[in-house]
């Protein structure tokens, strides 16, 4: 028996790895986070399967249903939004199951920078501007260590991918500019890969009126950074006079 921490990705049900939508179609007991995980990849789950939403449940309501759960031999799936690494609070599940001897494995799934980048159809590295993603959030009821505060990020000048935040654009954007300046390209898409989707891109002066507009005030990704722009340095990997270790230069012009 064991706990199956899978990456349910974005949104669309497309985007599931082949491993996690076989895990889905054969699985027992599901705990799904509710809040975040698509109807349409739940509704993946095997019809006979148990399923409990996170959303409503203590860590101790967990504990309960891993331990009845391994009394049973029965795998549990624990599927997370995107992936599971990422704000996915899994750690303090994992205590509880070695606290148990429960066993436990993670599958990886896209995650919603990720989406929200296919998206805006855009690179989030651009050479000589941009070879850092920053995955960040602005603090909440967690707050942030002191060298991670925004303005400690926004230094960097990397493209800055932001979790959690949307609720919170404003202040965000009014804070980056001091760094990336107010003509900086910046994004938000609204439940990326989902059927509703909605993908805002301005700068960071026009940013926020235009998502206040829109009524967007969770489940979005901020994306800001001058990667975003069309008009900035392109890569050279693919130039005919570039030689790289799997091709030759090619001569004249
Ligand atoms: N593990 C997840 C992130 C969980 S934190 C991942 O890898 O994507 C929850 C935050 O993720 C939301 O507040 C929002 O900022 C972002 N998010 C999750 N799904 C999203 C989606 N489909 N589109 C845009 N942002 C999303």
């Amino acid at each position: 028996m064991q706990v199956i921490f899978v990456g349910a990705g974005p949104g669309d049900p497309e985007l599931l790895t082949v491993k996690a939508r076989r895990l889905l179609e054969n699985c027992r007991v599901c705990i799904y986070a509710g809040s975040l995980v698509s109807p349409q990849v739940v509704a993946l789950v095997a019809d006979n399967a148990e399923l409990y939403d996170s959303a409503a449940m203590t860590l101790e309501e967990m504990e309960q249903v891993f331990v009845d759960a391994r009394r049973r031999e029965l795998d549990v799936i624990r599927l997370h939004t995107g992936d599971p690494s990422i704000y996915g609070a899994i750690r303090e599940q994992m205590n509880v199951l070695d606290k148990h001897g429960i066993a436990y494995t993670v599958v990886p799934g896209v995650s919603s920078f990720q989406a929200a980048a296919a998206t805006l159809k855009c690179e989030l590295t651009a050479p000589e501007i941009a070879q850092t993603i920053i995955l960040g959030r602005t603090s909440g009821r967690t707050p942030l260590p002191p060298e991670q505060e925004l303005a400690e990020l926004a230094r960097t000048r990397a493209t800055l991918c932001l979790f959690l935040s949307v609720h919170k654009l404003e202040e965000v954007c009014a804070e980056l500019a001091g760094f990336y300046g107010e003509n900086c390209p910046a994004a938000v898409v609204y439940r990326a890969s989902w059927p509703d989707e909605v993908a805002i891109s301005a700068t960071l002066a026009t940013l926020a009126k235009q998502v206040m507009q829109a009524g967007i005030q969770r489940t979005a990704m901020i994306i800001v950074g001058p990667a975003l722009a069309r008009d900035i340095p392109v890569s050279r990997l693919y130039h005919r006079h570039f030689s790289h270790g799997y091709r030759a230069a090619r001569e004249g012009s």
